[in-house]
Parts: structure tokens; C-alpha cells; sequence
């Protein structure tokens, strides 16, 4: 282990180099409350649609949900990201409306730090490094900065077929 500036530099058993920011520079604070906010809403949801029985609010969380993960699976992930398969423009914009419901960052910034997750995987040029912890993994890069590799790999990449659909053009843009 070793320190360059904040950062602490670590070595896993495979000889694998990683790093991670310890400055409190790291932390999204701005992201940090929302999450939380977001969270004790949820509870609250809970809470207030079992007390008074708001059985149609279930109904439409399950459905809206289903939405949200529609768009974030077929659309940014599968279409966009993968480009596993083709779709016309009344389906995209469909898929587009969805992954908005999402709420997770417009579809090219989804797309390129995907495209830079699978390109780099498990190195510091991956923006949810798994090597960073299972808390990283899954929220903490969210409520942290990027990592400098994430920004410098991912301006390398390019992502010029997603930024060329008209769909995602107008997304970015409202
Ligand atoms: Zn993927």
C-alpha cells in the first residue's frame, strides 16, 4: 500500500493495482442527500400505503417500476449500450420515456460508462469497480467523484452511434 496525495494505492492478490480517494473531495454530497431523501420517502410510501390501504398505489409503483427497469435493461443497456438489437423510432422513444422514469442520468452518460465498465472491468477506468468493495459496487460510486481513469478511458471511447439518435439527442437536451 501506498499513498499518492489522497490517494491510497492498493494491490489484491493477483497483482492487480487499484485506488481510491480518501479526500472528502471524493464525496457528492449533493448525491448523498438525495439518496437519503429518496430513501425515507420510499419508507414512507411503504408506511402510509399499508397503514391506509392504498392498494392501487402498489399497483402503479409495480407497474412504473417495471417501466423503469424496461428502459434501463432493453433500452440503455441492451439497445443503446450493446446494440443488441435494432428498433424503430415509436419503440425507442418508448424505451427513452422509460429509462426517464429511471432516474439514472441520461442515456449517453449511462451507455459510455457502461461501454467503459465492460471495456475495462475491475480496473480504476471502471466506473463501479467491484475491486473498490461491494458497497462501491453498488451505491458508493454514485455519492463519490470519478475516478480520473473513468474520465480519461471514457472520453477515449467512442460513443458517437449513441449521440447520433435523434431520441437521445432530445433526452439529453430536456
Ligand atoms: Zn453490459
Amino acid at each position: 500500500m501506498s499513498q499518492i496525495n489522497s490517494y491510497i494505492v492498493l494491490y489484491d492478490k493477483l497483482n492487480v493495482r487499484y485506488i481510491y480517494n480518501t479526500s472528502g473531495r471524493a464525496i457528492v454530497w449533493r448525491n448523498v442527500f438525495l439518496f437519503f431523501v429518496l430513501n425515507i420517502f420510499y419508507l414512507y410510501s411503504i408506511y402510509h400505503s399499508l397503514v391506509n390501504k392504498c392498494w392501487i398505489t402498489w399497483i402503479f409503483a409495480f407497474w412504473y417500476g417495471m417501466a423503469g427497469g424496461l428502459g434501463v435493461t432493453a433500452g440503455a443497456h441492451r439497445l443503446w449500450s450493446h446494440r443488441s438489437y435494432k428498433a424503430r423510432l415509436p419503440f425507442r422513444i418508448v424505451l427513452m420515456i422509460f429509462h426517464t422514469i429511471a432516474g439514472q442520468n441520461d442515456l449517453h452518460e449511462w451507455c459510455r460508462d457502461h461501454r467503459v465498465h465492460h471495456k475495462y472491468a475491475e480496473t480504476d477506468a471502471d466506473p463501479h469497480n467491484s475491486r473498490r468493495g461491494f458497497f462501491f459496487a453498488h451505491v458508493g460510486w454514485l455519492l463519490t467523484r470519478k475516478h480520473p481513469d473513468v474520465i480519461a478511458k471514457g472520453k477515449q471511447l467512442d460513443c458517437s452511434d449513441i449521440l447520433n439518435d435523434p431520441v437521445v439527442k432530445f433526452q439529453k437536451k430536456y
